[in-house]
């Protein structure tokens, strides 16, 4: 089994904008262990969702590659793009537009199921739903609700446990606990290393919050204005930033939060 699960080749994305053409992702390239958690972080602007969007395929690149496993997705047919599409989920950052508010709980997570071939149904599919629920520590009854009845976390946990549905091995996650309090976001960061954890999912965690980053990821990239500045472990990226930019992230967000600092780390 190839240990990278996802590797980025010199990616970028150009805009234009009447005479101007804007570079919001500029010749990245990355690459992400299986079963490991890499943050990118930067400010507003820096390019992380649109390198995100190229990622799951939501947008292609003006030049470069992305290789899920082997493949290079923007040279599959759209039928074999199709299929591995269920091997890669998103969570967003905002947990009430994300969900619809018109459907249940039960048909918002079965959403991605269209992907497969021969999905659940009927008592199956409850008992699939019902087992991710209590997964993400909601319980099964949750099922038959409405998007409304529930906080911010808690809707943060139907969009986890709708990703997890097609047993995806990777997950994207932008920005997905920056609405909510530090508690919760706690929880929700403790949720997303027990994916990693219990089943091996590799995670693209993406963040303007580097001390986010120091809580649950294993590697870190560091993006200013569409280009990676600073990668490596998050030991050596946070404890000897070599960039200016990387240590003005660092000091702004020095004193906003220590919930848990370091407590979930893999190996640690
Ligand atoms: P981040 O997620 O780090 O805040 P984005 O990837 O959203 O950054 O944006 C990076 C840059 O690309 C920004 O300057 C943004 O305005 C620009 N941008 C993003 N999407 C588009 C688009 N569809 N059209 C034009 N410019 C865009
Ligand atoms: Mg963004």
């Amino acid at each position: 089994m190839r240990k990278k699960i996802l590797e980025i080749i010199d990616l970028t994305r150009e805009f234009k904008l009447g005479d101007t053409t804007l570079k919001a992702v500029d010749n990245v390239s990355l690459s992400l262990e299986r079963g490991t958690i890499l943050g990118v972080v930067g400010e507003s602007g820096s390019g992380k969702s649109t390198l995100a969007r190229i990622v799951m395929a939501l947008d292609k690149p003006t030049e470069g590659n992305v290789l899920f496993e082997d493949s290079d997705i923007f040279g599959l047919t759209s039928a074999r793009l199709r299929k591995l599409r269920a091997s890669f989920q998103m969570i967003f950052q905002d947990p009430y537009g994300s969900l619809d508010p018109r459907h249940r709980v039960s048909r918002i997570v079965a959403e991605p199921l269209h992907l497969e071939d021969n999905p659940p149904k009927g008592d199956a599919l409850r008992r699939r739903i019902g087992a991710l629920l209590e997964e993400v520590e909601l319980c099964k009854e949750d099922m038959d609700k409405y998007p409304h009845e529930f906080s911010g976390g808690q809707r943060q946990r139907i969009a986890i446990a709708r990703a997890l549905i097609t047993k995806p091995k990777l997950i994207v996650a932008d920005e997905a606990t920056s609405a909510l309090d530090l508690t919760v976001q706690a929880q929700i960061l403790k949720l997303i290393l027990k994916m990693r954890d219990k089943h091996g999912i590799s995670v693209l965690f993406i963040t303007h919050n580097i001390a986010v980053v120091d809580e649950i990821c294993d590697s870190v990239a560091v993006m200013q204005s569409g280009k990676v500045v600073e990668t490596g472990t998050v030991r050596q990226v946070l404890d000897n930033p070599q960039e200016e930019y990387t240590k003005r992230l660092l000091s702004a967000e020095l004193n906003l939060t220590n919930i848990g600092r370091k407590k979930y780390r893999k190996g640690t």
